[in-house]
């Protein structure tokens, strides 16, 4: 789960991250006061949407200025009409796809003057199973493009768990950023600080970029990305109720409540499989046949009629599926009701597309023949790569 970056910079403040102090807003209106409240004479207005990328983004509405999702105002009038141009629209950054994110919530927080901008980073490592601190001199920008381009600018190592975080950890960060004097000190404690917010936290990344150093040479967080094990989530509803659920997928948003595991992909073909390793099978076995998955959907190994149901009727909902493929193999999972769900499924919404079913496993006679007597045009499939064949030639013709 992601948060929004005033989320992120207050959660981090209460652990002793430097910050600036900023206000949100909803509304325009409340632009004015909002700024008001902060010193100035400088202030930044910045679009709250989960995706980076904001300064180099652009509206696609023409009204909202040429500039991107985050703007200086030398006052609190111009803070305000700022705040306003943004409210409400669309915008498109290289993190939100050409679709953009709409902006609901803008922020609004005293300048701070710019001497450098860094780059760092915490992250769950899968390959060492550790966390690791990345960080570089190249803040600001694109890490990606840094990455690619230039990798010797970025230092990166992990985190032994059984030390946890250690002072020597910030002052080789600190130095490999040129930091000098009271700024390493500043390092060491911050990073312990972010180190600590992470473990206790369970996040997944944290992301400042830029950590900047100020003209007075302090460090300050100046962009802050938080990200949640979901799995975790669980134990901590201090984090689940900054959940913003207009910045999620409405499918994905669905199916979370009905404890499916959906991903929405770009795909034409609608994927319903029991498994998260059949699922995985599936969506490769359909970019053999020449088509894109439209999802990534484990049912789970137990799941109900009604289940089944609401998964179908996800599929059914994204407008780019022009075919679906039932992969089921059933263990603890039943085939006749998959069978049962998909039929309750296909007369509450209908089918307007191909549908391919492939049933192995426990009560597959039983599926098989609730199917066959349902009525419903569904094309069977023998295997794995029968159905992956069946679905995109149904598709494509
Ligand atoms: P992002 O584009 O979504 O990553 O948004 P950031 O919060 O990182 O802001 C983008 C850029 O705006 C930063 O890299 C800074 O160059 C600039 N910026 C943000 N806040 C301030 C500020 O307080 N003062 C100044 N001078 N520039 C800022
Ligand atoms: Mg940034």
């Amino acid at each position: 789960m992601n948060i929004h970056e005033y989320q992120a910079k207050q959660l981090l403040k209460s652990y002793g991250a430097p910050v600036s102090d900023g206000r949100v807003v909803l509304k325009a209106e409340e632009a004015k006061t909002a700024a008001g409240e902060l010193d100035g004479p400088l202030w930044v207005v910045k679009a709250q949407i989960h995706a980076g990328g904001r300064g180099k983004g652009h509206f696609k509405e023409p009204e909202a200025g040429e500039k991107g999702g985050v703007r200086l105002a030398k006052s609190v009038e111009e803070a305000e009409t700022l705040a306003k141009q943004m409210l409400g629209k669309t915008l498109v950054t290289h993190q939100t796809g050409p679709a953009g994110k709409q902006v609901n919530r803008i922020y609004i927080e005293d300048g701070s003057d710019i001497e450098r901008e860094l780059y760092l980073a915490l992250l769950v490592d899968r390959v060492t199973s550790r966390i690791s601190i990345v960080a570089s001199t190249e803040g600001g920008m694109d890490i990606e493009e840094v990455a690619a381009s230039t990798p010797e600018k970025i230092l990166s190592f992990s985190i032994d768990p059984a030390t946890g975080y250690m002072p020597f950890h910030g002052r080789r960060v600190a130095f490999s950023l040129g930091l000098e004097g009271p700024q390493v000190k500043q390092m060491v404690a911050l990073l312990g600080n972010l180190y600590r917010a992470f473990t206790e936290k369970d996040m997944e990344m944290l992301e400042i970029n830029p950590l900047i150093v100020m003209t007075d040479g302090n460090l300050k967080v100046l962009d802050a990305k938080l990200g949640f094990d979901g799995n975790a989530l669980y134990r901590h509803s201090d984090i689940q109720a900054l959940r913003d659920e207009t910045e999620e997928d409405p499918k994905e948003l669905e199916a979370s409540k009905y404890d499916l595991n959906y991903i929405a992909l770009d795909g034409e073909i609608g994927c319903m499989v029991n498994g998260a390793g059949l699922a995985m099978a599936t969506m490769d076995i359909i970019k053999l046949y020449g088509a894109e998955p439209a999802n990534f959907l484990d049912v789970g190994g137990g799941a109900t009629k009604e289940k089944v149901t609401e998964a179908f009727k996800i599929i059914t909902s994204d407008k780019n599926v022009k075919g679906i493929l039932v992969n089921i193999f059933g263990g603890i999972m039943r085939c006749d009701i998959i069978a049962e769900g998909v039929i309750a499924a296909v007369k509450e919404v209908g089918l307007e597309v191909p549908l391919v079913v492939r049933l192995e496993g426990t009560n597959v006679e039983k599926g098989k023949e609730i199917i066959a007597n349902s009525g419903l045009n569904v094309i069977a499939a023998d295997n794995l790569s029968d159905g992956a064949e069946k679905i995109v030639k149904a598709v494509k013709g």
